[in-house]
């Protein structure tokens, strides 16, 4: 029976093993715990329903339980219509579901429509055997495993022994009877409230976790799971102690074998953050230690009432811990003052400097992984703790040296690359650095890697798997094209892939039937590290042959909804463009055409034009700002990151440790079908104020360019147009002179060499950041320079008076698409808009050649200023509008087909 572990899924797998963490439920999407969630359901408002459930799921939540319990509820059908939108939200389906409902029928109507492996929450022996096995026959047929709660016809078991009683009696008629496969039973031996002041609840935790253990011994394969925060019942109104109950709780029935539960990760304390005081209070009441404990923990309850954790005389009492403790909260609360000094004295009490790390150190560590892993912690905060695991190691580099340890052994090891032709790497350093401080040792190439290097390093260092980055389109043909070669190799080595284009589909279509071995798209840190776990543990072969399974099935069907979609034929597409009425519109002419540079912008300028939201998005934080400052779960977090980034944005604003530049015309231009002509009239450089010398030179020349951009296929709704960026500008044959814009901004130079200096400092966590930063300002400077455009350089908008919020809607006239985008995938574009401008001998952008932009914190795009010109997306083209393109561009096809690839219909 080996095996035999609990398996749910979602859309994707959650395999429960001796090895796994704690398994997180989350409770927020409960119309009996969360006043909220009721008053969402009951009005109707299924989107922001939605949204809590998101967030748990984005807040760590590995399970999602989900309860429409109340009175004045349809209870079937609220069950029905979330559990079906659930299912339309690939982000929030991912994880399995628990159906919580105390009415069979709401049970049933669930698991009907569910997707994936479930759980029922719960059944009983409370009506009787009978009740009871026909329930369980039931969610046996379902495929769905189950809660079975300690209550029987007599009522709830309160004592240890009537929890065993009836556990024992549970599992003999589910296994015996029922034939219901052991490891889908978890049994939820009842959490009671203690410290009431009544004789017979003292014992309710200590009996809790005493029948734990004996659960986990007696009952093979069952888990055990609970609702935490009922054992603080009588503290309501105290979170300081309430925390600490939990985490005390927690901490205790963890180590008695209860491996899955609802905890609110809120209202946690870190185990070994709580005051030694009161953790000895608290233990002394869960324990049941004392006859007066508690008495005691009531009286110290109002001393501690109210307490910030934050008290100034509390802060540095960690300090007096002993030594292992002090390390430990160095690494959680990622604090480096101390680090140096406490390694050292663990460096005397060892015979060898090696076995700081490997003990000291790893525990700490340990500890942290723990938290991430449960969704206690969040990743800056994580990337926070590796700068001092960093920061300790360098400290015992040369006494390790001196001694000529052997290195530590790591978990396994990991080449993490950014493929040739792509610049970005704050995801892959993310990545590597959280996986870093689950022990593995990571070999990182940086960016551009051709695949033949990617590939010696992996053979020549053995490598256990390789994790590929990318963020722009071009990239994921690198991927392909490495997995290709890696089969050809007869390589082995399992393939990760991430990065903002890269999705599960083109993963599973593209990729995965290229490569024999295992290839999983991994998009955020802590999923990297389970995916990596379960990779390299011993015995693999089961996840890996499931993973390929549900790749395989997910293939097929992402291929057969594509092919349901019918397409127009170009001419067709062409017949049906958007009509703009040329006759009636007006059309300003710019106030200055020709070209014209920024040298160095000044960045307080900037400032006000930030979007904040996309840099939580890069640290794995979810939210809308400034809203994200206020969430219940990620608050916290988010504010002491957007804190840290203000701080190094001040810096490098006051201090001008980033330069900011740019090149933008705006020219004369017509439409000609699906082309944009565009005019440089060397004699309107007069008007240009810069003096740069490359605006000077070539008086008089008239020099003529052509963008080409690319119209919608798929079949239209009638009276809906299929668009192409040629449409909002007016055609020639309208005798009306129309115009276009195009521009570079960037903020990156001068990044590169300030990360390298945080690196070399092992500080990974500022090398991430200034690149964060540098990526905002690149946004905003392309926000603030289109607003300039639109009411000055340009003028069609003058009166215009937008707040930064209403920029970021995108409320203003006119459009900046960027190539690349979905509008305009087509990235050779650049290659035009680089010409037209002169962009690198300008400002000194660069293009690779995948056309990714060098320095990575820069933007490029072109203007449109008519009022009908709006962003959209072009979706797949087909065979007929790639020729016509092959021609247009005079590539050959397959060089087009290669820059189009991940546009062309299949
Ligand atoms: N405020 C955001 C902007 C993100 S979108 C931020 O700070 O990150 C970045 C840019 O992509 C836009 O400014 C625009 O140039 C371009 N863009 C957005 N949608 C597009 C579309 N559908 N087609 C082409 N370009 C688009």
């Amino acid at each position: 029976m080996k095996n035999r572990y609990l398996k749910l899924s979602g859309l994707e797998p959650l395999i429960i093993t001796p090895e796994s963490n704690f398994i997180n439920v989350g409770e927020r999407t409960n119309v009996t715990g969360s006043r909220r969630f009721l008053r969402l359901i009951k009005e109707e408002k299924y989107g922001e329903a939605l949204a809590v459930a998101r967030d748990q799921v984005e807040g760590g939540a590995q399970i999602l339980d989900v309860n429409m319990d109340e009175g004045m509820l349809d209870g079937v059908h609220a069950m029905v219509t979330f559990l079906n939108l659930i299912a339309s939200e690939p982000d929030i389906a991912r994880i399995p579901i628990m159906i919580d409902s105390s009415k069979w029928e709401i049970i049933e109507a669930g698991l009907q429509v569910v997707q994936g492996k479930c759980v029922v929450n719960s059944i009983s022996l409370k009506e009787g055997e009978e009740a009871f096995i026909r329930q369980a026959t039931l969610i046996k047929r379902y495929g769905a495993a189950t809660i079975v709660m300690a209550f029987d016809e007599v009522g709830q078991a309160d004592s240890y022994e009537r929890r065993i009683e009836i556990c024992e009696r549970s599992y003999r008629i589910l296994v015996d009877i029922v034939k219901f496969p052991p490891e889908d039973i978890i049994f939820d031996p009842n959490i009671f409230p203690v410290a009431t002041g009544m004789e017979e609840h003292r014992k309710n935790a200590i009996d809790f976790f005493n029948a734990t253990k004996w659960i986990r011994t007696n009952l093979p394969y069952a888990s055990v799971s609970g609702g935490v925060s009922n054992v603080s019942f009588s503290f309501r109104g105290n979170n300081t102690v309430r925390e600490a109950m939990h985490s005390a709780f927690l901490y205790h029935a963890i180590q008695h074998g209860m491996n899955m539960g609802i905890v609110n990760p809120t209202m946690l304390e870190v185990y070994d953050e709580i005051p030694k005081d009161l953790l000895e209070h608290v233990e002394d009441v869960l324990l049941d230690r004392r006859e007066d404990a508690t008495e005691r923990l009531l009286e110290f309850a109002e001393t501690v009432k109210g307490i910030k954790k934050e008290d100034s005389s509390k802060q540095l009492a960690w300090r007096e811990n002993a030594l292992q403790e002090r390390i430990t909260h160095s690494l959680v609360k990622g604090i480096d003052a101390f680090i140096e000094e406490d390694v050292e004295e663990a460096r005397l009490t060892v015979s060898k400097p090696i076995q700081v790390i490997e003990g000291h150190l790893m525990t700490g560590m340990n500890v942290v992984g723990d938290l991430f892993g449960s969704g206690k912690m969040f990743l800056p905060q994580v990337v926070k703790s590796a700068r001092v695991m960093k920061r300790a190691v360098a400290y015992l580099q040369p006494f390790i040296e001196e001694s000529k340890d052997s290195t530590t052994s790591s978990a396994g090891k990991i080449l993490m690359a950014t493929v040739k032709g792509d610049v970005h790497d704050i995801g892959k350093n993310i990545v590597s650095v959280v996986l870093g401080c689950n022990n593995y040792e990571i070999v990182d190439l940086g960016v551009m890697v051709p695949p033949e290097k990617i590939i010696e390093v992996a053979k020549k260092e053995q490598v256990d798997v390789i994790g590929l980055s990318g963020l722009i389109t071009p990239s994921l043909d690198e991927m392909v094209y490495l997995a290709n070669e890696m089969e050809k190799q007869d390589m082995e080595i399992p393939l990760l892939i991430g990065g903002a284009t890269t999705s599960k589909a083109h993963t599973a279509v593209k990729i995965a039937p290229k490569y024999t071995n295992s290839v999983v798209h991994v998009n955020d840190a802590s999923r990297a590290v389970t995916v990596v776990g379960n990779l390299l543990q011993e015995n693999n072969k089961v996840y890996k042959e499931e993973i390929r399974s549900e790749y395989n099935k997910f293939r097929d069907q992402f291929l057969n909804r594509t092919k349901q979609k019918s397409y127009v034929s170009i001419e067709e597409a062409r017949e049906n463009k958007l009509l703009i009425d040329w006759e009636t519109t007006e059309i300003v002419r710019p106030n200055f055409l020709g070209t014209q540079i920024i040298e160095d912008l000044d960045l307080t300028v900037l400032l006000d034009y930030i979007d904040w939201s996309p840099f939580f998005r890069s640290w794995d934080l979810h939210g809308k700002f400034p809203d994200i400052l206020n969430d219940e779960i990620v608050g916290n977090q988010a504010s002491e990151l957007y804190e840290d980034a203000k701080v190094l944005l001040k810096e490098v604003v006051d201090k001008k440790l980033l330069k900011a530049k740019a090149v933008f015309g705006l020219f004369e231009a017509n439409s000609v079908e699906d082309d944009i002509e565009v005019t440089l009239n060397e004699s309107h450089a007069e008007l240009v104020s810069a003096s740069h010398p490359v605006n000077k030179k070539k008086k008089d020349s008239i020099r003529k360019f052509k963008f080409l951009t690319l119209r919608q296929q798929l079949k239209k709704k009638e009276g809906v147009p299929n668009i192409a960026l040629s449409d909002f500008i007016a055609p020639k044959e309208s005798d009306k002179q129309d115009y276009i814009g195009c521009f570079c901004v960037s903020a990156g130079f001068g990044t590169a060499e300030l990360a390298a200096e945080y690196e070399k400092n092992n500080d990974d966590y500022n090398s991430i950041m200034i690149k964060a930063i540098a990526d905002r300002l690149a946004e905003a400077f392309a926000e603030y320079l289109h607003k300039e455009v639109r009411t000055s350089y340009w003028g069609y908008a003058a009166a215009e008076n937008l707040s930064n919020e209403e920029l970021i809607k995108e409320s203003y006239k006119g459009i900046r698409p960027a190539p690349g985008y979905p509008a305009c995938p087509d990235h050779l574009e650049k290659n035009t808009i680089w010409e037209i401008l002169q962009v690198k001998e300008n400002i000194g952008v660069e293009l690779t050649e995948s056309l990714a932009m060098w320095p990575a914190a820069s933007v490029s795009g072109y203007y449109f200023g008519n009022a009908e010109a709006k962003y959209f997306g072009l979706g797949k083209i087909k065979e007929d509008q790639l020729e016509d393109y092959t021609i247009r561009r005079g590539i050959s096809n397959d060089l087009a087909k290669k820059w189009l690839s991940p546009i062309i219909a299949d």
